[in-house]
Order: structure tokens, then C-alpha cells, then sequence
């Protein structure tokens, strides 16, 4: 079976591994350190895929940033992408074809392809980590917009100014959903400028009131997000993914989701695709083109 040489970029580690067109990762996985600045990631690529592209039909990249429609080239920046990186034609990088796709995009197609999403063809994946990517799909195919970035949750959950998001502007979706925005939430109710998403969870699980309030407003946060994506977009099902996403009680959003919207019900589920999602939907979605 055909199969493609498939790179996770991920701020700590880059992942790399064979998969086919069924979505199997059919090789051991290569874990490599991220490099600290853009020329040496793209070094480290060249690397990887001189040593694998003789043995695969193309190689796909799953990154942060967004990504032009012909997949190609990064072309908007976020906070955690290095400078200079977005220049880079990944083209150049092998003798044979490199699929480029922002790794909230590849998530969610993996989702689709392989996890809780398989089966409905309107579906949103939200990554919640230290921050929140989107991947949207619609009638079966990934929504990239006109420019290709698509799927952006930096929409507005207020306009009072109160908290700044890595992208610049105030209170993005991403400020309040994300780990970070857990963390916040944790710092106001508390005023201890220390405390950690992991102290919160912890403090959660003890059935310590302070921290119970903290994370229900920070559902709450993510629940008015659901709301707003689930009437624009109707789709049969949102999967919360990412280190965050397995924190979150979906039965509970579901419920209140479906109260406030004015489409249909939706589904609000748990990923399944597991830790390898981005190389998994990197390379099922290279298939697509390849
Ligand atoms: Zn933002």
C-alpha cells in the first residue's frame, strides 16, 4: 500500500513516521528535539526526509500557522512559530511532492477520517492546548477560506478590553478556551499569579470549591464558543481535542449547547484519534491530493 513520510511540528518535539492511505502508522515514530530557530528546523527536515523519501510517495508536514490553499507555504504567523519560518517553500525541502497543513486542520481530518467524527460530514475539531486551533469540515471537505487559514478562533467573546491574546488583539475565544485561559481564569479568582493549569486540575479532582468554580467558568467560556460555532456552521458533531480537550465534561456542554442554539442539536465529543493525530491527518490529506 502507498504510504507517505509524515512530520509533526510541535513546539517541543518533532514527530515523524510512515503512514498509509488508510491512516496506520506503519514505521516506528522518530522523536527529534524542535529547534529553537527557523534555519535549523528547516534543516532538520531536509534531514528527515532525505533519510525516508526514497521509501515513501510524498511527505506531509502538519505545523502551526496558517497555511496557503495550495499547501505549500505557512502564511500567517502565530506567536509560537519562529521568525522567518513562514517563508519557506516546503516544496524545496524533496525531490518528490511536500503536503504542508496547519496541525489544527490535520487534527481534525484525522478526526473525520479515523476518529469521533468518522461518518458525519459537517464537523468541527478544537484543539485546546497552551492555545486553540479550529479545523472546520463541511460537506465532506476542509474549509480554507479564501486564503487557505480558515478555521482561526480568535472571534470575540467580549469587547470590554479585559484580556490580551497572543495574536494582539483582546479577548479572542482562544484567550478564554485555551490552557492559558484556564490558567487566567485561575490567577483572577484566586490572585495568585503562581497558579498552573495543572494546579487547577488537581485541585478539581480534590473537590476544592475555589478551583471547581475556576474550571466551570472556563467550560463556560468554551460552551459560548460551541454556541456561536454551532449555529454558523450547523455541523453534526464538535470534537474537543488536545492536551485540554480531555478535561472537558461533554455531556454536561452538550447539554448546554443544545439549550442556547438555534439549529438542530449537535454532538459535543472527546477525540479519539489519539496523539499521533497531525501526522495521521497530514498524510490522509496529502492522499486527497497526491
Ligand atoms: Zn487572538
Amino acid at each position: 500500500m502507498k504510504k507517505a513520510l509524515s512530520i509533526d511540528i510541535g513546539g517541543t518535539k518533532i514527530y515523524a513516521a510512515h503512514v498509509n492511505k488508510t491512516g496506520e502508522i506503519v514505521s516506528d515514530i522518530e522523536k527529534h528535539h524542535t529547534p529553537k530557530t527557523s534555519e535549523e528546523i528547516i534543516e532538520k527536515l531536509k534531514e528527515i526526509i532525505s533519510n525516508h523519501e526514497n521509501k515513501v510517495e510524498f511527505s506531509a508536514i502538519s505545523t502551526a500557522g496558517g497555511v496557503n490553499k495550495e499547501n505549500t507555504k505557512v502564511i500567517c504567523s502565530t506567536a509560537n512559530l519562529p521568525f522567518g519560518y513562514p517563508k519557506t517553500n516546503f516544496n524545496s525541502l524533496s525531490n518528490k511532492p511536500v503536503f504542508v497543513e496547519n496541525d489544527a486542520n490535520c487534527a481534525a481530518w484525522a478526526e473525520y477520517k479515523i476518529g469521533s467524527a468518522k461518518g458525519y460530514d459537517n464537523n468541527i475539531t478544537l484543539t485546546l492546548g497552551t492555545g486553540v486551533g479550529g479545523g472546520i469540515i463541511v460537506d465532506g471537505k476542509l474549509l480554507k477560506g479564501k486564503s487557505g487559514v480558515a478555521g482561526e478562533m480568535h472571534f470575540k467573546m467580549s469587547m470590554d478590553k479585559k484580556r490580551k491574546c497572543t495574536c494582539g488583539a483582546y479577548d479572542c475565544f482562544e484567550i478564554y478556551a485555551s490552557g492559558n485561559g484556564l490558567r487566567i481564569t485561575g490567577i483572577e479568582l484566586t490572585g495568585n499569579k503562581d497558579i498552573t493549569t495543572y494546579d487547577i486540575i488537581e485541585g478539581v479532582d480534590k473537590g476544592d470549591n475555589t478551583m471547581l468554580r475556576v474550571y466551570n467558568i472556563w467550560q463556560n467560556y468554551i460552551i459560548a464558543g460551541l454556541v456561536g460555532l454551532a449555529d454558523i456552521f450547523d455541523p453534526d458533531c464538535i470534537v474537543l481535542s488536545g492536551s485540554m480537550g480531555k478535561f472537558c465534561d461533554v455531556e454536561y456542554m452538550q447539554e448546554l449547547v443544545n439549550d442556547d442554539i438555534v439549529t438542530l442539536p449537535t454532538k459535543i465529543l472527546h477525540a479519539t484519534s489519539g496523539n499521533y493525530a497531525g501526522m495521521i491527518g497530514a498524510a490522509l490529506l496529502g492522499f486527497e491530493k497526491f
